[in-house]
């Protein structure tokens, strides 16, 4: 199997997943229901989560998980990120649709759907990054939105997310080039607000950040020993370590690793004034002409 059939494998979990799903994507549906129903259906199918479920709604524009408790349900005048990534022995698909269900919020998820067509039409080998967001930025412009500035799709690599170059939303001067294949995320957001997001000192997903040796029973340990073979250093959800460990201990004993820096925690990401915010994202490999879009 070349890298190309892992990376087809993860985006077929993908696409079968949110086929399903997305008619589960409506006004009166529990966030945590839908989260766990996706992440398990990828576990069936073959895959791994490569990160938890992001259902992120109105000015909430990334980084949230539903927690373990999660009450929140889907309600009518929301507009609802689902995010998704699958990942087969570390190739990972990267990919997020937004649910609108009020019409007045319409051209908000037109308006990414067509920045991510656009920008995706234009990327190819040489092809330098700050023109990429540059197209971006005018699709959701003309469109009578803002780009969100300081969100950005990324270059992915075996276990690895966020692979080093960025594909901004906005025009950056850069002389970074895109190059045969390389495989990146795209994702515009767009928003009625100000366009840019702040970090909330809310956390619902983690990442061990380096790999390390525990062999001791302290709980520290043990929960960095099951991260890090359940999850290596890709994200995690604090909901997951229920499977394992008690809620509340789990918790406790994640701030403590936070504190101590070996674990990162990712804050909920809002927009600044508060605006909705839309997003669309989908992976490509990018290859001799042009790319090869997985979803
Ligand atoms: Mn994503
Ligand atoms: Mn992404």
């Amino acid at each position: 199997m070349t890298n190309e059939k892992y990376y087809r494998k993860a985006a077929e979990i993908v696409r079968e997943v949110i086929k399903k799903e997305k008619a589960r994507v409506k006004p009166g549906v529990k966030i945590l229901d839908l989260a766990e129903e996706i992440e398990d259906k990828i576990k069936r199918k073959g895959g791994k989560p490569a990160f938890p479920v992001n259902i992120s709604i109105n000015e909430v524009a990334a980084h949230y998980s539903p927690t373990i408790k999660d009450e929140t349900e889907i309600r009518q005048h929301d507009v609802v990120k689902v995010d998704i990534g699958v990942h087969v022995e570390g190739y990972i698909v990267d990919a997020a649709w937004t649910f609108i269900f009020n019409e007045k919020h319409g051209n908000l998820a037109k308006t990414t759907d067509e920045a991510l067509k656009r920008a995706i039409e234009a990327i190819k080998p040489g092809k330098k990054i700050g023109e990429i967001g540059s197209i971006i930025e005018k699709t959701i412009k003309k469109g009578g939105y803002k780009p969100i500035s300081n969100l950005s799709g990324h270059m992915l690599k075996r276990y690895v997310l966020h692979a080093g170059k960025s594909i901004p939303n906005v025009k950056t001067i850069t002389f970074q080039k895109i190059k045969e294949g390389e495989v990146y995320a795209v994702e515009p957001f767009a928003t009625n607000g100000k366009g840019e997001v702040r970090e909330t000192n809310r956390f619902t997903i983690f990442r061990l950040m380096r790999r390390v040796d525990m062999y001791g029973t302290s709980l520290e340990d043990r929960v960095t020993r099951y991260i890090q073979e359940n999850y290596g250093t890709l994200p995690f959800a604090s909901r997951w370590l229920a499977e394992k460990f008690e809620a509340a201990l789990a918790q406790f004993t994640l701030r403590k690793l936070v504190r101590k820096g070996v674990i990162h925690p990712y804050g909920v990401l809002v927009e600044v004034k508060g605006g909705l915010v839309a997003q669309s994202e989908t992976t490509v490999i990018v290859s001799r002409s042009g790319v090869l879009r997985l979803l």
